[in-house]
């Protein structure tokens, strides 16, 4: 039988008030069920918000360096207990071992790096336009933060906002995707066995139309932090206006990779098969362009295959697999569908475009690793967000014609070139308009003390990641200290000659 696992609300680990619970099944294996969780209600979550609320009057008095020392603990635990969080994490999200580990590590990396802004949370000082007058601006914590996460990285991405929001100042409730709630349990377990207190982290699992909806609606929460899609994100984000909360939106990916004549094609062919088949194409920065010079455009696609014919695609724990599963039926439905629209647009298939099947693969949601080749950069599958391990490979004439198809998307999150002309990686830079560009390296591969986000439908201006992160859990304070003992005006008494004491 597998373990129920509860939600954390006060300090407590509590059942549903639905008395209801879901299933986490493996998405390689779906005889395997993973755990029990619960499916959770609008009063679970109005608990949780009033718990995070009450604990915010203490927790924001804690000094930001004391906050941080439970982070750096924390980020401890993370390393001792890695290899077993991502086992765990393969087993219910699908990606390979070496992937799973990698996300792990990008958790202990934030919490480390973040812990560090606990003895910097940086304002500034500031002359006066008057004498005897200091200003300096300060942050402020804000309060209470929701916390809504995909199920691509189930330990990273919730760890890009819990951390810093916590080490701000605020509280937190957390809704982890429905299909990744075990990596969100390991996660919250080691925040509190680090020593967060009561209701600075509450945990609440279910549905996005009862548990995602009650939270971005809920009064006493101040600032949404979400990643997920941008359908999803269009409705937080105008939900979260019309209440006049703070919400940072990290969406949809359409990456291109641009490979010029002048490439490393090795390499280039490298970067498109890591960017575009790593973790099952299920990036929000997965490489699903590649835009290459007419002039190496057949011999890139020849290597391009040979290499992608060569994936082992399979269960992510065994040791032989380059490429798991997809996480669930409907984004295994989803991928099969634009398959075909990729076919029916008159695209050229050469490899993959079906669905796995025999053997173990029969207990799980597989799809053969799949490129489109000849794609017309209108195309709904070079337009659209699919998901899954399918790139699209389009010519271009000249780096200017690549660069303006890079750019012909509704999303800006992350780019690519390969070239060995330092020119045209720079004009690379300068002209493609994406959060993120990398040269000589495929879409994929952020660290987490740079800014992470994207442009257009991709985000709504914020950047996580980086000391960038902390605006969005802080609140800016301007202070003006006149010590001169007497009414000073600002912009009227400016011109008076005043005696200096
Ligand atoms: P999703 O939008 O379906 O769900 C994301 C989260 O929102 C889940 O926890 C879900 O339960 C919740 N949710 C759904 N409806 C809600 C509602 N009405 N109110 C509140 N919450 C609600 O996305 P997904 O399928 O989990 O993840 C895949 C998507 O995430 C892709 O589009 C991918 O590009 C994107 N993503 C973006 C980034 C980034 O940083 N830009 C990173 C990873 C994934």
């Amino acid at each position: 039988m597998a373990e129920v696992y509860k939600n954390l609300i006060d300090g407590q680990w509590v059942e549903s008030s639905s008395g209801e619970v879901y299933e986490n099944r493996n998405p390689a294996n779906w005889d395997e069920v993973i755990g029990i969780f619960q499916k959770s209600t609008r009063e679970d979550v109005e608990a949780a918000v009033e718990a995070a609320q009450r604990a915010y009057r203490k927790w924001r008095l804690l000094p930001a360096p004391k906050r941080a020392e439970i982070i750096f603990k924390a980020a401890q635990m993370l390393v001792e207990r890695k290899e077993d969080f991502a086992r765990d994490e393969t087993r219910e999200m699908g990606k390979i071992l070496p992937e799973t580990r990698g996300d792990v590590q990008e958790a202990i990396d934030m919490s480390f790096f973040i812990a560090g802004e606990g003895r910097r949370l940086y304002g500034f000082t500031t002359p006066s336009e008057l004498p005897l007058k200091f200003q300096m601006s300060i942050r402020i914590p804000m309060g209470v933060a929701a916390i809504i996460t995909p199920w691509n990285f189930p330990m990273a991405i919730p760890s890009w906002k819990i951390i810093p929001a916590l080490v701000a100042g605020n509280t937190v409730v957390f809704k982890p995707a429905t299909d990744t709630p075990l990596s969100a349990y390991n996660f919250v377990k080691v925040l509190v066995e680090a020593g967060v207190p009561a209701g600075v982290v509450n945990l609440v699992t279910g549905s996005g139309a009862v548990v995602g909806e009650s939270l971005i609606t809920h009064p006493y929460v101040k600032v949404i932090s979400f990643t997920g899609s941008s359908e999803v994100g269009k409705h937080i984000g105008s939900k979260g206006a019309s209440l006049f909360k703070k919400v940072s939106l990290e969406m949809g990916g359409k990456n291109a990779q641009i490979v010029m004549d002048d490439a490393n094609l090795e390499l280039a062919v490298d970067g498109a098969t890591w960017g575009g088949f790593g973790t099952t194409g299920q990036r929000c920065t997965a490489t699903s362009r590649v835009i290459v010079h007419k002039k190496v455009y057949k011999k890139f696609l020849d290597m391009y295959v040979e290499r992608v014919k060569k994936l082992r695609v399979g269960n992510g724990l065994d040791p032989n697999t380059d490429v798991g599963p997809l996480i669930n039926e409907s984004q295994l439905n989803k991928v099969l569908s634009y398959i075909e629209i990729g076919k029916s647009e008159g695209a050229k298939l050469l490899i993959g475009g079906h669905r796995l099947t025999g053997g173990e693969y029969d207990r799980g949601w597989f799809v053969a690793p799949t490129i489109f080749a000849d794609v017309d950069p209108n195309m709904r599958i070079a337009q659209e967000e699919i998901f899954g391990p399918v790139v699209s490979v389009i010519p271009a004439d000249s780096l200017e014609h690549a660069i303006e198809i890079a750019n012909n998307s509704k999303y800006g999150l992350s780019s690519s070139i390969y070239t060995n002309d330092i020119k045209k990686a720079f004009i690379a830079i300068r002209d493609i308009y994406t959060g993120i560009t990398y040269v000589n390296a495929p879409t994929i591969g952020a660290e987490v003390h740079l800014p992470f986000g994207g442009v257009n439908q991709t985000g709504n201006g914020h950047r996580e990641g980086g000391h960038t992160v902390i605006d969005i859990f802080t609140e800016w304070k301007s202070v003006y200290i006149d010590f001169s003992g007497r009414l000073q005006r600002a912009q009227i008494d400016t011109d008076e000659i005043v005696k200096v004491e």
